[in-house]
């Protein structure tokens, strides 16, 4: 895909303006954001008043201020708001710009902190575009960085979907052992005396909508105790109620991690922020050491501003709540796509998340197919548009993301858009639909 204004064979729309979740073209389209936008504009596209009135208000006030040489008051309720929300004795520590930044920020203090080099993270995975972050990645966007930054070790997590560890018909309970006894071997071999943090996202977002199975977060958090190994759980895209938990780890009992990477949701992308968070004793071991991190931008006042009411707004309207009731609605509409279309093999949700799997007709992956596939999503794409749809496509994923303010009658109605564009999906990889 190229980066001219009609990115490559994919035209895209001129947004104007949004609304809830609608977003208007200079041509007058109406669409329903089915991924709010990167998985990113939860509150949907048009902001509560406090949030507009804080940034206004900081920007008058004090628009900028270097965080070593003097620190905004804002920051001071923001880190006593995300130590009240963040579970165990997890600490707000940094506050940078992106998804990116906050996992760079992440890796250098599991380094510094441990004395240790490398990372273990999966081949199903993805932790940002910047050096280490995209070291870390385990899917295809890391190719483009190619080996320049060592000390990154990948793992395969637990997940079928094409491929299951341990044969076709393992269960779950004998996947998470084989993951665990591999990962565990993997450790071993590495030295564990090397290994600075374990990375993993809380349910894999770009991957495609993977929650791990029970006992596997368990798992690692155990492993990580053993072999003196930092857990660092990536949050970019989960945190702050996708999952319907303001955290995605908090779905798996009893894990806390030593580090937690946030972006997106935390100021619903309406401004550039992420933070980091650790445990009481990492960020005790830095109180007289640099982290190894930071840019200009870092601890930005208008950004913390904007996230701190964003917040505030979740806590207040229950956003996580309202995620955890319309969660069954979500889910009982992907399983009916999955019977009315032949192309979808299979669907996986948790709270406003949700994935489901293309597969061509000797039910493969159709990427592997490539030029034909390419051509049907395009078909596909182009009817998804034309039904009023914009989202994020990662193929052979179709991801469903819509912002967590949605309600009822718009969910149905962007499923029912979904489904007649996914009726030429079916049409372009040779299936006739069950309609
Ligand atoms: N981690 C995860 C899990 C993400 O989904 C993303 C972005 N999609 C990132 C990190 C990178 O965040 P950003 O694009 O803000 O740098």
């Amino acid at each position: 895909m190229g980066w001219g204004p009609n990115k490559g064979r994919h035209a895209v729309p001129n947004m104007t303006h949004g609304e809830g979740v609608y977003l208007f073209d200079d041509k007058g389209n109406k669409y329903l954001d089915w991924t709010s936008q990167a998985v990113c504009s939860n509150l949907g596209h048009d902001l509560p008043e406090a949030v507009i009135e804080a940034a206004e208000y900081q920007m008058r006030l004090l628009p900028y201020a270097y965080g070593d040489i003097g620190q905004p008051e804002v920051r001071t309720r923001m880190n006593q708001l995300m130590n009240e929300i963040l579970p165990g004795d997890l600490r707000a520590a940094v506050y940078p710009s992106s998804g990116s930044e906050a996992n760079e920020a992440g890796i250098m203090m599991a380094r510094r902190y441990t004395g240790r080099q490398k990372i273990i993270s999966w081949y199903r995975s993805y932790h940002g575009a910047t050096s280490n972050s995209s070291a870390a990645t385990g899917d295809s966007r890391r190719w483009l960085n190619g080996d320049s930054t060592p000390g990154f070790v990948k793992a395969f997590n637990p997940f079928p979907l094409f491929f299951k560890p341990g044969g076709q018909n393992s269960t779950e309970a004998e996947m998470v052992e084989s993951s665990l006894v591999m990962l565990e071997e993997q450790i071993l071999n590495e030295g564990p005396d090397n290994i600075a943090s374990i990375m993993t996202e809380s349910v894999l977002g770009a991957g495609g909508c993977f929650v791990f199975p029970e006992g596997y977060m368990q798992g690692i958090r155990a492993l990580c105790d053993q072999y003196g190994i930092l857990m660092h759980v990536d949050e970019v895209m989960m945190g702050f109620g996708r999952t319907g938990k303001m955290f995605g780890f908090q779905n798996y009992d009893g894990v806390v991690p030593d580090i937690v990477t946030c972006a997106k949701g935390i100021s619903s992308s309406a401004v550039p922020m992420s933070m980091v968070a650790c445990s009481g004793e990492v960020l005790d071991f830095f109180e007289d050491k640099s982290i190894g991190w930071g840019s200009t931008y870092q601890g930005h006042p208008v950004a913390i501003a904007v996230s701190y009411e964003n917040t505030k707004y979740i806590l207040q309207n229950n956003i996580v709540g309202r995620v955890q009731a319309i969660a069954p609605l979500f889910e009982s509409c992907m399983q009916r796509l999955v019977e009315d279309h032949p192309c979808i093999k299979q669907y996986r949700a948790i709270g406003l998340f949700g994935c489901l799997d293309v597969q061509d007709i000797n039910g493969k992956n159709p990427k592997l197919q490539h030029e034909a596939a390419h051509d049907a999503f395009f078909e596909y794409k182009k009817e998804f548009i034309r039904q009023g749809l914009v989202g994020l496509h990662r193929y052979p994923h179709i991801h469903c993301a819509p912002p967590l303010s949605i309600t009822e009658d718009e969910l149905i109605d962007g499923f029912e858009r979904l489904d007649r564009a996914l009726d030429v999906l079916d049409e372009a990889l040779g299936f006739h639909s069950n309609h």
